[in-house]
């Protein structure tokens, strides 16, 4: 079996080659290592071999392994999961970046327990899936207006999933976000786009993508939770 520092390596020639191909400087895609359900120590082999961004996708999770971990004092955590206002204290002590905003509500909530002007993303339902979070497109433009307006947040970018039933879709979808970029200020405004995961990278730095969220490919499937 191969290990994580590997399978890290493998990503990160994944990442090189896809920007390549788009004609982007390999830098402008930096890497989310997904570590959700996996140990410390899996943390730990990925920081050994260079990583030093981490998503997390639940507030309480985010905040045992951030104490855990706390002497790897470079280690940068990202939320990428669905953010509920309870929890907002959470994630603001322990997060650098929110991927996953998608109201108003738990953006004022995340703004009144935000120390360092925190950065945050607007995630975008783009397919209109009733199940999944996210903001949907015609509702983006008020949302953005109204967190740009909070001074204890930065607004940097958008963030998208495709549909998971129907990974097929996954190159639509983010052409969708980058159309919705342009549509809503371009790069000036929105530099960072948020999207691509372990099967589908290649077809998200083709889009345009400056963070992928990659679990997977780097750690294995994920332990089941308890
Ligand atoms: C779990 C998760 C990922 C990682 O997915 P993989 O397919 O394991 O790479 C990316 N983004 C979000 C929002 C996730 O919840």
């Amino acid at each position: 079996m191969s290990s994580v520092a590997d399978r890290l390596r493998e990503v990160r020639a994944r990442i090189e080659q896809a920007a390549q191909a788009a004609g982007r400087p390999p830098s402008t895609v930096r890497l989310v290592a997904v570590s959700k359900y996996h140990p410390v120590e899996a943390i730990r082999e990925a920081y050994a071999a260079g990583q030093r961004i981490f998503g997390e996708s639940y507030a309480q999770e985010l905040a045992k392994k951030a104490e855990e971990l706390a002497d790897l004092a470079d280690l940068e955590w990202h939320f990428i999961g669905h953010l509920q206002s309870n929890k907002a204290k959470l994630v603001a002590a322990h997060a650098r970046v929110v991927h996953s905003l998608d109201g108003m509500g738990t953006a004022k909530e995340l703004a009144r327990r935000s120390t360092s002007r925190l950065e945050v993303m607007i995630e975008v339902n783009v397919s209109g899936e009733s199940t999944k979070h996210g903001v949907p497109p015609q509702e983006l433009d008020e949302l953005l207006t109204g967190v740009e307006a909070l001074p204890e947040l930065r607004v940097t970018g958008l963030m998208t999933m495709p549909p998971a039933d129907d990974p097929a879709t996954a190159a639509s979808t983010f052409g969708a976000l980058a159309s919705l970029r342009n549509l809503h200020g371009g790069v000036a405004r929105l530099p960072e786009l948020s999207m691509g995961m372990s099967d589908d990278l290649e077809l998200a730095v083709a889009a345009g993508s400056t963070y992928v969220r990659i679990g997977t490919a780097i750690f294995g499937e994920r332990p089941k939770r308890d």
